[in-house]
């Protein structure tokens, strides 16, 4: 990847990509899917190598604390197959996700490619479009498998996936519920997006992460961001942290 881009972002008015996080970004985290999606691991562990679930759980937390995904452990020590790992966990009821016209609304209004980059699956992926309504935005999903498995925050696969698709990160976007995984994309030269959360290992100022200058605008409510942005009378950079 190329040197750190210290630039200015460039004003949202100035972006024609778009690349949008999924959980807990394109829906609100109280749907909590990942609660399901967590437990599913567990299972899936406690399956494999015929643990109890509390043995199950507390080897699930050291993958993911180790190799930074739970999948990255398990194909690492394990040699687990992927696929068989994501169909497993992803297979979760997605109705706590309430479906979203505003969102759809709001999406049909922003101008640009739109980008979806999740460290889950395809699969998860168009299930919870689907259910929000919002799948025909979206002419690329990035997911984990397409990112060779070596998930965000690793700088690699935002390289990867710049290269691919074409994307000047100078005219790009990305907005994140986890403002760590902002920091490669502010490195590119993308503006970024935080969507606030009170979940302690996504925010910047707990976690390790510190108060870094990777996020040029925080939002409270991802909607009503977007519908302001494309407003004829929006100021798109009102939201512009420590404006
Ligand atoms: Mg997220």
């Amino acid at each position: 990847m190329t040197a750190t881009d210290t630039r200015s972002p460039t004003p949202l008015s100035g972006i024609d990509v778009w690349i949008f996080d999924l959980d807990n970004t394109l829906y609100p985290a109280s749907s909590n899917l990942f609660a399901q999606i967590d437990q599913r691991m567990t299972e899936f562990i406690g399956e494999r190598f015929d643990l109890p679930w509390d043995e199950a759980r507390r080897r699930q937390k050291q993958f993911f604390r180790d190799y930074g995904t739970t999948l990255r452990g398990l194909m690492t020590e394990h040699d687990v197959d992927p696929i068989e790992f994501m169909d497993y966990v992803h297979d979760i009821d997605v109705t706590p996700v309430i479906p979203s016209p505003e969102l759809d609304q709001a999406l049909e209004r922003l101008p640009g490619r739109k980008i979806v980059y999740t460290n889950g699956s395809c699969r998860h992926a168009d299930n919870v479009l689907a259910r929000l309504g919002i799948a025909r935005h979206f002419d690329v999903i990035y997911d984990i498998v397409a990112a060779g498995y070596v998930p965000k925050p690793d700088p690699r696969p935002y390289g990867e996936l710049v290269e691919r698709h074409g994307i000047e990160p100078r005219r790009a976007c990305m907005v994140e519920d986890i403002a760590r995984n902002l920091v490669p994309a502010a490195a590119l030269g993308m503006t970024t997006v935080w969507v606030r959360t009170e979940a302690d290992f996504a925010r910047p100022d707990r976690g390790g992460v510190g108060h870094g200058d990777h996020i040029h605008h925080a939002v409270d409510d991802l909607i009503e961001w977007l519908v302001g942005l494309t407003r004829p009378d929006g100021s798109p950079d009102a939201t512009a942290v420590g404006s």
